[in-house]
C-alpha cells in the first residue's frame, strides 16, 4: 500500500519560492538535469508540477513532515539536508559523484 499523501505547496510559487530558499544554495540541486538531482527535489518537482504526492520518508527528509507527526506550515521552511558548496568542499577525503551516492576516497 502506498504512503503517498503528502502535499505541502498551495500553489507554484510557493514550490518555486521553497525551492530558490533551499535547492538554488545547495550543491545536491541540477537545475539543467532533474534526474541528476537529489532524490528529494525530484519527488517534490514531482508533486508541484504533477501533482504526485509525497511519500512519508520524503515528506520528513524535505522538513515538511516532523518527527511528531505535524506538519509544516511555514511558507518555505529550510530543507533538513540542504548543504551549501562550502560545507561539502569541508568534509575530508570524500569523492562524490552524485546527490544519493557517496564513496569514500580509498
Ligand atoms: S537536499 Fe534539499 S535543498 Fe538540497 S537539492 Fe535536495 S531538496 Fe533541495
Amino acid at each position: 500500500m502506498s504512503d503517498e499523501k503528502h502535499i505541502p505547496f498551495h500553489h507554484g510559487s510557493q514550490y518555486a519560492d521553497w525551492v530558490e530558499r533551499n535547492c538554488w544554495r545547495c550543491w545536491k540541486y541540477n537545475e539543467e538535469d532533474a534526474s541528476k538531482s537529489c532524490l528529494i527535489d525530484q519527488a517534490i518537482g514531482a508533486c508541484a508540477l504533477l501533482d504526485k504526492p509525497l511519500s512519508d520518508e520524503m515528506a520528513r527528509r524535505c522538513g515538511y513532515l516532523r518527527e511528531n507527526g505535524t506538519t509544516n506550515d511555514n511558507y518555505t521552511w529550510k530543507c533538513p539536508e540542504r548543504e551549501s558548496q562550502e560545507e561539502r568542499d569541508r568534509k575530508p577525503r570524500e569523492i562524490i559523484d552524485h546527490p544519493n551516492q557517496i564513496f569514500m576516497e580509498i
